[in-house]
């Protein structure tokens, strides 16, 4: 037996050479390298979508709030993680994986991944990116042009423009959101004569001065919870995001924003933006743009376009009529991070005009100075990844044909699945998909019947016992681990608006096939015979509901 004694230490020496890059390629940080690549490739070949170890059994591996008082050696503590972390993680790439936003990469990603890390740029200022700086103000640039198409002599004169801003890259969709929305308030609460500004005098100072009641962002009842951080964060307070109905397709009632405003309007309460959502998060849907566009024009308000998710449908020819109106936006949000198939930590925020930004720049001494081209300047954070240049390397890689097969391949799926739910007697689409994003439940084929006789009282009945029952699956799926949809809540107008728990699935892995959808739906009908309280209850009433009426 070997009696394994060594034990690192904390020398000043053994600091140095952490920091020192490995020489020969068979060293041992090379060969640990080798070795993560490869148990990683594992992992991800092998994986189902989720490993159901208990949380609170993990838990106990990272139970200690001691921050060591002995280093460890490197390949000790890499096997630490793959045995303790990389086991446990959640497949997001599996093919079966069809309930979250995020999901596969390419793989390109991994090795090219290692030069934004190894360069570790901080694209705050020129000094800490150099050509970072231009590469991630031409990925904004391409953004602009993707969803604005203005003219190359537009991109010329703006993209690299010290005083002036396409955009600014950020961690995700909020950032971004809260950006856009920073944006809009600076603007609506501009410097005026003596007053100096929003940004300098602050909120109260700016509603005295321009005698407003309140202020408030309308975004339809299916707006992304985002918007209320921006709100809170920005003094306007949750409250102030007026929530718009939605028709029977979870689109922003038009008539009721008209209505909305012309009531805001006589009580002097000013609107900073009218946000439309292209690809709801629970539904997928997107709002009626053109419509919101011009609303926001008569009213001369902030329009701003949250695409976080659905962003990236500009990028098929074939269905990138569905956000016509987005070019008439002043700012659009855009997730790299979701069906840009980029890691996350890709978020944009564009804007229409490349001096909006001004609103927002900021100056300091030792960074960002007057006329410097440093992107500091205009973002709400500070220190910044290279992130751009992951979706740089995608746009280039992949190339607007291939994201436009890769999107078309999405949505098709999505209406194929679609078409699967509906031949189902016993299962029911609740939402079309507009996009690749559909929700949908189990309702056995007698129930269905059953719902229709009911009296108010029994349909409510069920309507709950069937919550549970979707609940009841989907928690089943996710432990055995072979599949993943994920679950959320609507109100369905058909449903006269009651609380409806669905399963929700976003169809955005290339590699997702038909087969595995056929075979989710078959698990789902399966596990929920295994329900032991919400079927029987649901049969039961189902019985009484049709001798009743027979
Ligand atoms: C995902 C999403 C967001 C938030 O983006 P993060 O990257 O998660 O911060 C905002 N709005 C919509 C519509 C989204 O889908």
């Amino acid at each position: 037996m070997v009696v394994d004694n060594r034990q690192a230490d904390a020398s000043l020496a053994s600091m140095h050479r952490i920091f020192t890059v490995p020489e020969a390629p068979d060293s041992t940080l090379g060969a640990i390298e080798l070795d993560i690549s490869q148990n990683l490739n594992e992992f991800l070949r092998h994986h189902i979508a989720a490993v159901e170890k208990p949380l609170a059994e993990i838990e106990k591996d990272f139970s200690s709030a001691d921050i060591p008082e002995t280093p460890s050696f490197v390949s000790d503590h890499t096997q630490f993680l793959l045995d303790k972390l990389v086991a446990q993680s959640v497949h997001t790439s599996a093919p079966s994986f069809i309930g979250h936003m995020t999901s596969a990469l390419p793989y390109f990603l991994m090795p090219l991944s290692k030069i934004m890390i190894g360069l570790n740029q901080n694209l705050v200022k020129i000094e800490t990116s150099k050509a970072f700086t231009p590469l991630e103000r031409q990925v904004l640039g391409m953004m602009h042009n993707l969803i604005y198409d203005q003219a190359d002599d537009f991109y010329a004169q703006w993209m690299h423009s010290a005083n002036h801003s396409l955009g600014s890259f950020c961690s995700g969709g909020t950032i971004a959101n809260i950006t856009a929305l920073w944006v809009a308030r600076n603007n609506v609460l501009k410097a005026d004569g003596e007053f100096r500004g929003v940004a300098q005098e602050g909120l109260f100072r700016a509603m005295k001065h321009y005698g407003y009641e309140d202020l408030a962002i309308l975004v339809s009842e299916r707006g992304h919870y985002s918007l209320k951080k921006a709100a809170d964060v920005l003094g306007i307070g949750r409250d102030c995001v007026i929530p718009i109905k939605t028709d029977e397709n979870n689109r922003i009632c038009t008539d009721d924003l008209k209505q909305t405003l012309s009531e805001l309007e006589a009580k002097r309460i000013k609107p900073i933006a009218i946000i439309g959502v292209a690809g709801t998060t629970e539904t997928g849907n997107i709002d009626p743009l053109e419509e919101l566009a011009a609303i926001a024009e008569a009213h001369q308000c902030h329009f701003h376009v949250d695409a976080a998710w659905g962003g990236a449908t500009l990028m098929s020819n074939k269905y990138r009529h569905l956000l016509k109106g987005i070019e008439r936006a002043d700012s659009v949000t855009i997730d790299a991070h979701k069906q840009l198939y980029v890691p996350m930590g890709a978020g944009m925020v564009i804007f229409k005009n490349p001096a909006s930004m001004t609103s927002i720049e900021h100056h300091a001494e030792y960074i960002l100075r007057k006329g410097s081209k440093d992107l500091g300047s205009h973002t709400l954070e500070g220190s910044r990844s290279g992130m751009a240049m992951l979706l740089f390397a995608s746009l280039n890689i992949i190339s607007r044909p291939g994201y436009e097969l890769l999107i078309n391949g999405s949505i098709e799926k999505a209406q194929y699945f679609a078409d699967l739910i509906k031949q189902q007697a016993d299962f029911e689409l609740v939402t079309e998909p507009e996009l690749c994003l559909l929700t949908y439940r189990y309702v056995p084929e007698a129930t269905q019947q059953a719902l229709l006789l009911a009296t108010d009282d029994e349909r409510e009945t069920l309507l709950e016992a069937l919550n549970d029952l979707t609940q009841f699956i989907q928690k089943r799926q996710r432990e055995s681990g072979k599949s993943f949809v994920s679950r959320t809540r609507i109100h369905p107008k058909q449903w006269q608006r009651k609380i409806t728990t669905v399963f929700r699935v976003v169809l955005a892995n290339p590699l997702t096939s038909h087969e595995i959808l056929q075979s989710v739906l078959k698990e789902q009908r399966e596990l929920a015979k295994e329900s032991e309280l919400s079927l029987p209850a649901i049969h039961t009433l189902t019985q009484q509901i049709l001798k009743r009426t027979k």
